[in-house]
């Protein structure tokens, strides 16, 4: 087996990025079509500030074996379509026994997560709060603060990311939104549908 040299970045809070990063993504706010509930807010948002970078992600990617690890960085917007707080898009794991760990570095975020079956849990991340997320939860990020979310993160190498299994259920089945006082609540989303038993049974019986 071939060794790797060891890899170092240095987190750029104030830059929300990962300086030694292999690789870099964005996603606009028109990127981001069809995650909100109300849909003339996001149209709003769209004709302000449309091409505007929403959330950006910068990692460091040794390879796509297993046995190895991704590490980066993500900065988040603030801000709110209606009373939704701006998030990502979210995922499942398309190996979907891969775990993943969320670091707060700056701003006040909430790591949503739903299992395969509707369980919906909910972390609070800080500065310096470490999230697991077990295998097998969707999970998306979302920025409940007044400022830039950026968090770092380290996920096994060869998770990848499946992103329709949250459109195809017409969205997570929790939305976090603005609770009144300037804090957050989570409150069900009236499009989500329940996945079938035998769809659930078949992402919790994938094991490599
Ligand atoms: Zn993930």
């Amino acid at each position: 087996m071939a060794l790797f040299e060891p890899g170092i970045g240095y987190v750029d809070i104030a830059a929300g990025q990962l300086k030694g990063a292999t690789n870099r993504y964005v996603k606009t706010f028109r990127d981001l079509d069809g995650l909100y509930d109300d849909a003339e807010a996001f149209a709003a948002v769209i004709a302000e500030r449309g091409d505007a970078v929403a959330y950006e992600v910068t990692d460091y990617k040794p390879s796509a074996n297993a046995g190895d690890i991704i590490i980066g960085v993500t900065r988040m917007e603030p801000g709110k379509v209606g009373r939704e707080y701006y998030m990502t898009r979210g995922h499942i794991h398309a190996r979907p026994n891969r775990p993943e760990m969320y670091y707060g570095e700056s701003g006040l975020g909430v790591m949503l997560l739903e299992s395969p079956a509707g369980d919906i849990r909910t972390v609070e991340i800080g500065p310096r709060t470490m999230c697991y997320v077990p295998p097998f939860w969707i999970h998306r990020s979302v920025n409940v603060g007044q400022e830039p979310l950026v968090m770092t993160f380290a996920y096994p190498a060869d998770s990848g990311q499946d992103y329709d299994i949250i459109a195809k259920a017409g969205g997570m089945k929790s939305r976090i939104v603005d609770d009144g006082n300037g804090g957050w609540k989570a409150m069900d989303n009236t499009a989500y549908t329940a996945r079938p038993q035998a769809l659930v049974d078949s992402i919790m019986g994938k094991l490599d």
